[in-house]
This record gives C-alpha cells, sequence and structure tokens, in this order.
C-alpha cells in the first residue's frame, strides 16, 4: 500500500479503521449494498478507538445500523456526516 514498511500493529489497525471510514463516506453516498454495510456496522461495533480517535459518535453508528435494513439517511444528517468525516479522513492521510 505505503511505501516503506512499517511493522507497527497500530498501523495495520488504522489501515483497518480508515478503510473503515471511506466505506461510511460511500455508505452515506448510497453506494453500498446491504452485505458491506453490515460489516461497517460490525467493524465499529468492535472497534471503539474508530469512533473516538476519528470523532465518530454513536449517533452516526446507530445511524448506520439501521440504515443497513431500513431507508437512508436525511440529508442534513448525511451532510454533516460527510464532512466530518473528509476532515477525518485528510487528517489520517495527512499524518
Ligand atoms: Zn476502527
Amino acid at each position: 500500500m505505503d511505501k516503506g514498511e512499517r511493522d507497527d500493529p497500530r498501523a495495520a489497525r488504522q489501515a483497518d479503521c480508515s478503510e473503515a471510514l471511506l466505506r461510511v463516506y460511500e455508505f452515506l453516498d448510497g453506494e453500498l449494498g446491504p452485505s458491506e454495510c453490515a460489516k461497517i456496522a460490525a467493524h465499529l461495533d468492535e472497534c471503539g478507538p474508530c469512533l473516538n480517535e476519528y470523532n465518530l459518535d454513536t449517533t452516526l453508528k446507530a445511524l448506520i445500523k439501521r440504515s443497513c435494513s431500513a431507508e437512508r439517511a436525511p440529508d442534513t444528517l448525511r451532510t454533516s456526516i460527510m464532512a466530518r468525516i473528509s476532515t477525518t479522513v485528510y487528517r489520517i492521510d495527512g499524518s
């Protein structure tokens, strides 16, 4: 993936998390199928740090869970979460 191999377990977990974040973004865009959606929900369930470190809150988590089986997120909520994730992804990439 990245040049310069890093022998750091945290890096691996972080990659996992940043991928999950990107998926969340796709999810909010309405591009994810139910199975991928369920994967994200599962990741957020297991990964407390994801919610804390990346400033995602339980609202988002609940929203994803609900939307896996039901309707899309309301536009206002969607927009604000997307903006937050954009910032977060940028931060991960840039550090
Ligand atoms: Zn995570």
